[in-house]
């Protein structure tokens, strides 16, 4: 258990509680700060501040902005943003890239499960029933949805989409912003770039990470992202490559709610220390 998490989604992305409930349940754990970082959403980011504030919480604006590059889905933390006045309207512009490509294949996947009579609502229609808020819709919302209207198990739920096609049908990833166009938005917007939980790729084509480290340095990455669950067994290649290029090493536990039951609050993350580091680092 750390003291800071650095890395949670709300219901204005794939996660399953409110911001609010976010917060509320870091404090319940004794962190002592947390950062909201929904997928390609700075929708959550009003309500994150004034839960910080009643609960008397720690805590940094973020975003996971989705990027696509030699052929990999990679997610680039961005932390200390801001996210009113104009630095809204540049993220709605530039994050108008996701949300098309991840709602370009919703309709076929929706389709697919009509035809096989497990669903028999619209996209809108799912949205609202699941709770979730954000623009986005994720082949999450279908599992949670047969979950809580089907009364399948999770694993039924999974194989359900797996076997439709559903999982691999839900976006269209090569429409993602590239990795340059995703950390200039972030910079624009006032915040660090971070690599998110690259142990990912690092584990599974290794030269292939060293290419997209290089490129994503020279774009201007900030950091990396040493502490998660996915950096399993990696964690002190990560630690390595960031202090020899005197990066910033952030972590948390990428907590999605009852979406993700195994990624508890607190579960990955830094200490409050590290974090205070990053905040001074960062005049945030
Ligand atoms: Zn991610
Ligand atoms: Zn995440």
């Amino acid at each position: 258990m750390r003291d800071v998490d650095m890395h949670t989604h709300s219901h204005y992305s794939d996660g399953a509680d409110s911001p609010c409930d976010v917060v509320r349940k870091a404090k319940e754990a004794g962190l002592k700060a947390v950062c909201l970082t929904d997928h390609d959403s700075h929708l959550g980011l009003d309500e994150f501040a004034a839960a910080l504030k009643e609960f008397d919480l720690d805590g940094l604006a973020g975003i996971e902005v989705s990027v696509y590059s030699h052929g990999e889905v990679l997610h680039l933390l961005g932390y200390g943003i801001n996210h009113t006045g104009p630095a809204a309207k540049t993220l709605n512009d530039v994050l108008q890239t996701n949300w098309r490509a991840l709602n370009s294949r919703i309709i076929e996947a929706m389709n697919k499960y009509r035809a096989a009579g497990l669903v028999d609502v619209t996209p809108e229609e799912m949205q609202k029933t699941v709770g979730a808020k954000g623009p986005i819709q994720f082949k999450l919302w279908l599992r949670d949805y047969r979950q809580r209207f089907g009364g399948v198990s999770p694993e039924t739920a999974k194989q359900e989409q797996e076997k439709g096609g559903v999982a691999h049908a839900s976006y269209d990833k090569k429409r993602f912003l590239s990795p340059d166009d995703g950390i200039k938005l972030i910079h624009e917007i006032g915040g660090v770039a971070v690599w998110a939980h690259s142990g990912r790729l690092l584990l599974k084509d290794s030269i292939k990470h060293e290419l997209i480290f290089t490129e994503l340095l020279e774009t201007g990455l900030d950091g990396l992202e040493t502490e998660h669950a996915e950096n399993r067994g990696v964690e002190y290649v990560l630690v390595e490559l960031a202090n020899r290029n005197n990066l910033i090493r952030t972590g948390g536990s990428d907590y999605h709610g009852r979406h993700k039951p195994k990624a508890t609050l607190g579960n990955h993350g830094i200490t409050h220390d590290e974090f205070l580091a990053l905040r001074w680092r960062l005049g945030k």
